[in-house]
C-alpha cells in the first residue's frame, strides 16, 4: 500500500491534490475500507519527511484556495501542533516510557492478550487490529474510535494501547500518537474525552461495523500535575559547525535537499553523508516487521537522494548504535556531524547518547532544526484552538 520512497510520495500527493479541498471537507471523517479516495495517505511519508509539511501544503495551496483547502491544511498544522506541544512538555513523553516500561514488565491481563491478538469479541476492534498489524495504517476516525474503546469499554491502559499502535503505524510518531491517546482519554485537554458510539461508527463506516455492548459513559483520567513547559530554543542550529563537516540522516528526516536549501553553502562543504535509523527504538517491544521493512526502504531511498560535496552517495550505516556513527565519522575523519534536529522522541534520545559518543572522539554533533518547526512550535503553547488562529499568519510566513 505504501511504497517508502519520495517519489511515491510525491505521486500520491499528485493524486490526492485535485481531492484536497471542499471533497476532502465533506468525506475526510469516512472509512469505508480499504479504497481510501477521501483522504491522503500521506502520513507515513510526512512522518519521516520523505515529504514536507511545506511541499504539501505549497502543492495543496497552489491548487486550492486557503478557504477551499482550509480543513486539509488544518489537519497538517495538526502534525506541527503536537510536535512543539510536546517539544514544550518533555515530561509527559518520560512518563509514558517509564509507564510503558513498567506495565510491560508486569503481568499483562488476558483482556490485553485478546485485544492485541484481534480476539475481543467485538467485532470492529478484531478487524480493526487485523488491518492496522497487516497495513500499518487505520483511518483517523478509526483510530479515535480505537482508542476509545480500548480505555473506555476494555478498561486497558491507553500506554500500551498506543504503545500497540506506535510498534504498528508506519506513520507512528511520538507527538501524534502519544497525545492523541492522551486526547482521547481525558489527559491532554483536562477532562474532556472522547467517547466512541455504535452509531456513529455506523455512520461512518457505512454500516459496516455497528458495535454492541460499547461504554456509554467515559470519565476522564486525571495524572499528576505537569511541570511548567520548557522554552523552545530560539535558535534553529545547535552548535558550531566548523572544521570537516558530515551530514547525517535519520528517520525524522529524510529529505536533505530542502534542509541544506535553508543553510546556503553547506552542501558545498560536506566531506561526507550517512543515513541511520532504528525504529525498534519505539518501543520495549520494537516495531513491527512492515515498520522496520518501510523504514529500511526510505532509508535507502534516502541514501541514493543524498550525496556529498564531491557527488559521492550517502552511506548507509549498519544500525544506528553510536559506536557505528563513531566508525563512519572517525573513518571519514570528521570534525563536525551535522543531522537534522530531532524532537521529542527515540530519536532525541539515540541522539544524546551519540553526542556523548562522539565528544569523546572530539567530534560535534551539532542539529539543523527546520524553519517550519522553529517558527510554529513556540505558538502550540496552548490548545489547538489559539494555534489554528495563527494558521492563515503562518501559512503566509512559511
Ligand atoms: C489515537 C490516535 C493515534 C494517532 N497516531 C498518529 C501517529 O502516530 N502518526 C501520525 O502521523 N498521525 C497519528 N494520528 C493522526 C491521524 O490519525 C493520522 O495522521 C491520519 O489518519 C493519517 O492519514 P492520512 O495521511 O490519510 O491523513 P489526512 O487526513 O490526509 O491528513 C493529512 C496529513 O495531516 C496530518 N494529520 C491529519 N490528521 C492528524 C491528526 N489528528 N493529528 C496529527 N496529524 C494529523 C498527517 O500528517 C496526515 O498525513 C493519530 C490519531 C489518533 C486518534
Amino acid at each position: 500500500m505504501f511504497i517508502p520512497t519520495r517519489e511515491a510520495g510525491l505521486e500520491a500527493l499528485h493524486d490526492f491534490v485535485p481531492r484536497a479541498g471542499s471533497a476532502y471537507a465533506r468525506d475526510r471523517n469516512h472509512d469505508l475500507g480499504a479504497a481510501r479516495e477521501n483522504v491522503s495517505g500521506l502520513s507515513p511519508y510526512l512522518r519521516h519527511r520523505l515529504l514536507t509539511e511545506r511541499e504539501v501544503l505549497g502543492t495543496v495551496l497552489a491548487h486550492h484556495s486557503p478557504r477551499a483547502s482550509e480543513k486539509f491544511v488544518q489537519e497538517v498544522f495538526w502534525r506541527t501542533y503536537w510536535k512543539g506541544w510536546l517539544e514544550q512538555n518533555p515530561e509527559v513523553w518520560r512518563r509514558y516510557r517509564h509507564d510503558v516500561d513498567a506495565l510491560l514488565a508486569g503481568d499483562l491481563a488476558a483482556d490485553h492478550e485478546a485485544a492485541v491478538a484481534g480476539r475481543t469479541g467485538i467485532a470492529a476492534m478484531d478487524a480493526w487490529v487485523h488491518e492496522l498489524v497487516e497495513t500499518g495504517y487505520l483511518h483517523n476516525h478509526t483510530r479515535m474510535w480505537f482508542a476509545s474503546i480500548w480505555i473506555f469499554t476494555l478498561g486497558l491502559p491507553w500506554q500500551l494501547g498506543a504503545d500497540f499502535f506506535y510498534r504498528h503505524l508506519l506513520d507512528g510518531d511520538a507527538a501524534s500518537n502519544t497525545l492523541s491517546w492522551r486526547w482521547v482519554a481525558g489527559l491532554q485537554t483536562k477532562g474532556k474525552t472522547y467517547l466512541a458510539s455504535a452509531a456513529n461508527i455506523s455512520r461512518y463506516t457505512d454500516g459496516r461495523f455497528a458495535p454492541e455492548g460499547l461504554a456509554t459513559t467515559a470519565r476522564a483520567l486525571s495524572e499528576d500535575p505537569l511541570p511548567p513547559r520548557a522554552a523552545i530554543d530560539p535558535d534553529d542550529v545547535g552548535g558550531t559547525i566548523g572544521g570537516r563537516v558530515g551530514l547525517l540522516l535519520h528517520e525524522e528526516d529524510l529529505e536533505a535537499a530542502s534542509l541544506l536549501e535553508e543553510h546556503p553553502g553547506l552542501a558545498s562543504t560536506l566531506a561526507a553523508t550517512a543515513v541511520g535509523a532504528d525504529p525498534s527504538g519505539r518501543s520495549p517491544l520494537g516495531a513491527s516487521a512492515a515498520v522496520e521493512s518501510f523504514t529500511a526502504g526510505a532509508v535507502a531511498d534516502a541514501a541514493a537522494r543524498t550525496v556529498d560535496a564531491t557527488g559521492r552517495p550517502a552511506q548507509t550505516l549498519p544500525d544506528a548504535l553510536p559506536s557505528s556513527l563513531v566508525d563512519w565519522a572517525a573513518s571519514e575523519v570528521l570534525d563536525t556531524v551535522v543531522t537534522p534536529y530531532a524532537p521529542v522522541g527515540p530519536v532525541a534520545e539515540r541522539l544524546a547518547a551519540s553526542r556523548s559518543a562522539l565528544a569523546e572522539r572530539g567530534i560535534d554533533l551539532v542539529t539543523l532544526r527546520r524553519r517550519w518547526d522553529g517558527d510554529t512550535w513556540p505558538h502550540a503553547s496552548r490548545g489547538f484552538f489559539p494555534f489554528r488562529e495563527r494558521i492563515p499568519e503562518l501559512v503566509r510566513e512559511l
